[in-house]
């Protein structure tokens, strides 16, 4: 594939709606060399005072009509300048005919021998810019021709296969054929095409259920060597299912009434040619890809190649679906293949799945296998896992093809089909996945609280942090036991989020995204690396201003979010009188001062939190208060004999009763 282009379009082309197209060709297996005619349909939707086009400049062209007058023209930056006098008013109709020639260039016509299949063949590729390459076009995704008539001149036995349905075969002199195809369902600008090469005829029939009795036909142009034919039969006779599963899952195949078909060339992959999709070999997920793309690129195509994920993303999609439904036709399983499609988009930590303006003209990333197929097909999936029902996914899917149909749509507007079928909000969704870059990794610590909930706290990291610094949303986790695994499901919206879940077994691990919904990496699973806090040291003192001091050091408190002192005096409840939050560190000491409003014994218990929401209690202590006031009897000497002196502090005023009584027992004041 060509990587950045240098390309310029001339705005003006877009006064005119191209409305058909009939192309009359002669063409030979092995040669790019093309010569014959293009006729357009073309309608003036503003008034025009030239008409232009685009054609490359290497290609012959010999002559041009309008409405059956010669014009002249000038050629230039790969365009045509037909000037128009009068000025053509809006409204009016435009018949014209190119007559040309020329050997296209490499990137637009491939022509070659495949010596694996014996086949020669020529076949044009259009997409992205390069339907100009072998003839005159308008390549404004937006104007979709509303039918095509594609006659190919080739020398017998060759054969030509092209859009739609091959309407006749008409000798030419000196041994050769005219195909005559012709379509009637609308088709942008790099879909029509041909393929001439040394082909046999195989058939096939679909038979969707809604429009059962009647059926589809396949028809397929394959290199004409049996041994060939027999290599690949199986895959191409997987093309019915395919077809049945698709039309269930999108909406009745979108071309019904002609055909759907492959044409085998030497492009290096596949092509999504309407209605018959150019083949360079015939793998199973490479025919149910470029099926896809008959309704993700086809049906409904990108209205800029901003969005090709519509295209790419969905047909890479559509090969995931094919082996979930069909798994015995494919001898990978679709968990191994979404974990392949992972591991690619992983391998490197950037990356949108949209193209940036700055990339437009850029093939390489328009059409990269690790950002507009893999990532847009997993995304795909992360989407479906969004719903949480298969039912509403497909539906939004359906109803989207159905409101876009024989159009083009971006993705925005598939946001909205989504959105309005399914209710549910997905600009996160875009934000991260579609617009973002990169991927998170999970760090995750878990451990059992009491004997019937595990909390779980759930971390991440991106590897694309200055673009997309977080990945909200639903992820699935499996909680690994010896006693069966047990998924849960958590909506996580920050880090450092705890999640509290009932679960009554031993556990051994977590598994993060076991179905490979979302694009991840795991990264640290601990058990019980969070021990609750230890509370050591814990004390209390009154002090000389009657308030009290506590002191206390922790131990293991990175979990912890908060220390609460409580207080009570002798019998009341105990009350919080205060907060201190941790320091940093595992290990610190801190300090408290309370000074209460009432007097008496102070008791003391502190309260760790920590953020799993587990509450640790301290022993409870007392001390007594520091300015009680207290009756004081001081007697010296103490014991005494004779005599005594007796010294009493009675710090409040009122009448106090006393006795002085021996050691006896008997009373001696
Ligand atoms: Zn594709």
């Amino acid at each position: 594939m060509q990587q950045r282009i240098s390309y310029y379009q001339y705005p003006s082309m877009d006064k005119y709606d191209l409305h058909y197209l009939k192309l009359d060709l002669s063409a030979e297996p092995g040669s790019r060399f093309i010569s014959g005619t293009a006729g357009w349909k073309a309608r003036a939707k503003e008034p025009m005072d030239s008409f232009i086009m685009e054609f490359k400049n290497n290609m012959v062209l010999d002559s041009v009509y309008i409405n059956g007058v010669k014009k002249t023209f000038q050629r230039g930056s790969d365009h045509v300048f037909i000037p128009l006098s009068p000025t053509v008013s809006a409204g009016s109709e435009l018949d014209l005919t190119f007559y040309y020639q020329g050997t296209a260039n490499s990137n637009g016509v491939f022509s070659g021998s495949q010596s694996s299949s014996g086949l020669t063949y020529t076949a044009t590729l259009s997409e992205s810019y390069q339907a100009r390459e072998w003839f005159p076009a308008k390549q404004f995704l937006g104007d979709k021709i509303d039918s095509a008539d594609i006659w190919i001149t080739t020398t017998l036995p060759n054969k030509a296969g092209s859009n739609g349905l091959l309407v006749a075969q008409v000798p030419k002199p000196g041994n050769k054929m005219q195909y005559q195809w012709k379509t009637r369902y609308p088709m942008n600008y790099y879909l029509p095409h041909f393929s001439v090469g040394n082909y046999m005829e195989y058939l096939n029939y679909a038979k969707p259920a809604a429009i059962a009795p009647d059926s589809i036909l396949i028809q397929n142009y394959i290199s004409d060597n049996p041994t060939y034919f027999n290599s690949v039969k199986t895959n191409i006779d997987k093309t019915p299912p395919f077809i049945e599963l698709y039309s269930e899952q999108f909406g009745l195949y979108p071309f019904h009434e002609e055909k759907y078909g492959h044409v085998h060339a030497g492009i290096g992959g596949g092509m999504e040619h309407q209605t018959m999709s150019t083949m360079n070999s015939f793998g199973s997920t490479l025919i149910a890809h470029e099926l896809g793309h008959q309704w993700w690129g086809d049906q409904v195509t990108c209205a800029s190649w901003n969005h090709i994920w519509l295209n790419e993303g969905f047909a890479s999609y559509c090969e995931y679906l094919a082996i979930e439904s069909l798994p015995s036709l494919f001898t990978t399983t679709a968990a191994t293949y979404m974990n392949n499609v992972h591991n690619n988009v992983m391998s490197v930590n950037t990356g949108s799945v949209y193209v940036p303006d700055t990339d437009l003209y850029n093939e390489g990333r328009i059409f990269s296998g690790r950002l507009s197929y893999n990532k847009g097909s997993a995304i795909v999936h992360t989407l479906r896992f969004i719903m949480q029902d298969d039912n509403l996914f497909f539906q939004a899917l359906r109803n989207f093809q159905q409101q876009y149909k024989d159009s083009v749509a971006t993705a925005t507007d598939f946001k909205q089909v989504v959105e309005t079928t399914s209710g549910k909000n997905l600009d996160d969704y875009f934000n991260q996945w579609y617009y973002g870059e990169g991927f998170p990794t999970f760090n995750i610590t878990y451990l059992m609280q009491g004997v019937d909930s595990i909390v779980l706290v759930v971390n991440q990291t991106t590897s694309s942090p200055a673009v997309t610094p977080f990945f909200k949303g639903l992820y699935e986790l499996s909680i690994t036991s010896t006693q069966g695994d047990t998924t849960v499901l958590i909506n996580l919206e920050q880090n450092n989020q705890v999640f509290k879940i009932p679960y009554q077994k031993t556990p051994n691990g977590i598994v993060v995204d076991p179905n490979n919904w979302v694009i991840n990496r795991t990264g640290t699973i601990v058990f019980g690396g969070v021990i609750p806090v230890r509370v050591n040291n814990w004390k209390a003192e009154g002090l000389t201003d009657c308030s009290f001091k506590l002191q206390w050091t922790a131990e293991n408190q990175g979990t912890t979010e908060n220390y609460i002192i409580e207080y009570r005096a002798d019998s009341n409840q105990f009350v919080q009188v205060g907060e201190v939050l941790p320091v940093a560190g595992a290990t610190a000491s801190y300090q408290f001062t309370y000074q209460p409003n009432q007097s008496g014994t102070a008791y003391f218990r502190l309260l760790s939190v920590d953020r799993f929401g587990l509450r640790t209690y301290s022993p409870v202590i007392s001390v007594e208060d520091p300015c009680r006031p207290q009756t004081a009897v001081n007697i010296r000497p103490n014991p005494a004999i004779d005599h005594a002196e007796i010294l009493l502090n009675i710090p409040v005023a009122g009448n106090t009763q006393w006795r002085l009584v021996n050691s006896a027992g008997q009373v001696v004041y």
